[in-house]
């Protein structure tokens, strides 16, 4: 056979990245590289469209020219990419009328509030799943409408067309103007019922119909690329926290992933069910596969692997982040110690943005291990609460937890993880869940792999971290990381 991998393109927040795979899903070469983060402001992000697009070519030829494979062998390419980054461009060019706003981007804070203020909350999560935030697509549309000169005009018009980075890369590679559901569901403008862009909200948020792109299934050819020298299909759109869920072959209901990065993303496949969440999660489209559509909840720790971070940057108590785990491991427990990084506040299950970070429990005796030990429980304590409130929402029992990211390599912290959830936590083989996902979504649309099942078999898992506590350790352990909570709330 020809046709001997598939490409899979990561576009991230602060990087592009191209991993090719092989048959068996193994890597076969990755090339990544970094570009400008522009702060025009204190609290907005933008990036320039063009140079996502040409660092993304640009690995993408990397990875051929190192693994020495030709265009041709190429059976398809799979997109996943940064989620809720919004592009606005020419139909006619394809020249970007302004730079991408940034998921990050808090410019439309006060836009959010006149939406919330004018009693729209409810209608919002019941039509889109999701809380009226300006982390969302929608509102980062409006701005751009409302500040480059004449664009709303043009935008009824139709000369204009919005996207996010996956939109924006397939009309970069094809000239097709079209999103998938999982990234569609992360505008605030997409009903996730209906499965279609919702016209009673488009009214509210004040972005004219004629600017949005199709919406198509995750795993689907929307048309052929010609920049890397013969025909590839582009044959699959994905949402990088609903690939890295896809990569983790949670194809079934419970299935469940956590990604500690930064902050940490836990996603939960409820199947064909929309759930809607009693604690402020979101509903989500996960993907549609194979004419069928899976939903998630999703909820995210703030502050997961940033806590590491401020304890070498802020206060030098660990040279690395790789030491945190030696030295946790030097105590036998933290000595009492709870540290609740509330630094920005608490999500869910507390939603409490005037909680502020304490370390409680300090004794004479208490030391820098102790407070990296406590730092590091932290993330799986704050994973911990997101679960149940999925579980609480879903009526699921949660019976793994898959993970990745890069604090998912720290030992400990699974270890951790495993013990307060009382379930096995499972890493994996590849630490390339999001592009893995990509690639098998591109696969499955062009039968380079049969199914799911096949899928399932091509991923190892590298270790499996079994729960060590009883019921009762378990329960005081989280009963005193919860009284810690209850300070950082009254700070
Ligand atoms: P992101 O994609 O959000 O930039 P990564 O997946 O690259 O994040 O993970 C980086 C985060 O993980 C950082 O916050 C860092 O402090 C943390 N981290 C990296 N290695 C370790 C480790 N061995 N132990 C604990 N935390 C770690």
């Amino acid at each position: 056979m020809s046709k001997r991998y598939i490409l899979a393109m990561d576009q991230g927040t602060t990087s592009s990245r191209s991993v090719l795979f092989d048959e068996s899903a193994r890597i076969a070469a990755v090339a990544a590289e970094e570009f400008e983060q522009i702060y025009p402001q204190p609290g907005w992000v933008e990036h320039d469209p063009e140079a996502i697009w040409n660092t993304q070519l640009e690995t993408a030829r990397r990875v051929l020219r190192e693994a020495n494979v030709r265009p041709d062998e190429i059976a398809a390419i799979g997109v996943t990419n940064q989620r809720e980054t919004t592009v606005i461009w020419e139909r006619a060019t394809g020249r970007p009328i302004y730079n991408a706003i940034v998921w990050q981007c808090r410019r439309t804070t006060e836009a959010c509030e006149r939406l919330s203020a004018a009693g729209l909350a409810d209608e919002v999560r019941q039509r889109t799943g999701l809380v009226i935030d300006a982390y969302f697509s929608g509102t980062k549309a409006v701005w751009i409408l409302d500040h480059v000169p004449g664009a709303r005009a043009r935008a009824e018009r139709g000369e204009l067309c919005f996207g996010t980075i996956d939109s924006w890369l397939l009309y970069k590679l094809t000239g097709q103007h079209a999103t998938d559901v999982s990234n569609a569901s992360r505008t605030l403008l997409f009903n996730i019922h209906g499965l279609d862009w919702d016209d009673v909200l488009l009214g509210h948020v004040g972005v004219p119909r004629a600017i949005m792109p199709s919406v198509g299934p995750s795993s689907h050819v929307y048309g052929t690329t010609k920049v890397l020298g013969a025909d590839v299909p582009v044959a699959a759109l994905c949402g990088d926290q609903q690939s890295a869920l896809f990569g983790q072959t949670a194809f079934n209901i419970g299935d469940c992933k956590n990604t500690y990065g930064t902050g940490c993303f836990l996603l939960m496949n409820t199947g064909a069910n929309p759930v809607e969440s009693r604690h402020g999660l979101l509903t989500t489209l996960a993907w549609s596969v194979d004419g069928k559509v899976d939903y998630a909840l999703e909820g995210s720790v703030f502050i997961g692997g940033a806590v590491i971070q401020w304890l070498r940057d802020e206060l030098g108590l660990i040279a690395s982040a790789e030491e945190s785990e030696a030295l946790a491991l030097s105590v036998p427990d933290s000595g009492g110690v709870r540290l609740v990084p509330a630094f920005v506040g608490l999500g869910a299950p507390h939603w409490d943005m005037r909680a502020r970070g304490v370390i409680t429990g300090l004794t004479r005796g208490a030391n820098r291990a102790h407070i990296v030990r406590a730092a590091l429980e932290s993330i799986s304590f704050q994973s911990a609460d997101v679960l149940r409130c999925m579980e609480a929402d879903s009526g699921q029992t949660i019976r793994a937890l898959r993970v990745d990211g890069g604090a998912a390599r720290n030992d400990f912290l699974l270890q951790h993880q495993a013990d307060v959830l009382g379930i096995p936590v499972l890493r994996g083989r590849t630490s390339e869940s999001t592009a893995l996902g990509a690639a098998f979504l591109a696969g499955l649309a062009v039968e380079f792999w049969p199914g799911r099942a096949q899928l399932s078999q091509l991923t190892a898992t590298e270790r499996v971290f079994e729960p060590s506590w009883n019921t009762n350790r378990r329960e005081s352990e989280v009963n005193s990381w919860h009284r810690a909570v209850t300070c950082a709330r009254s700070v």
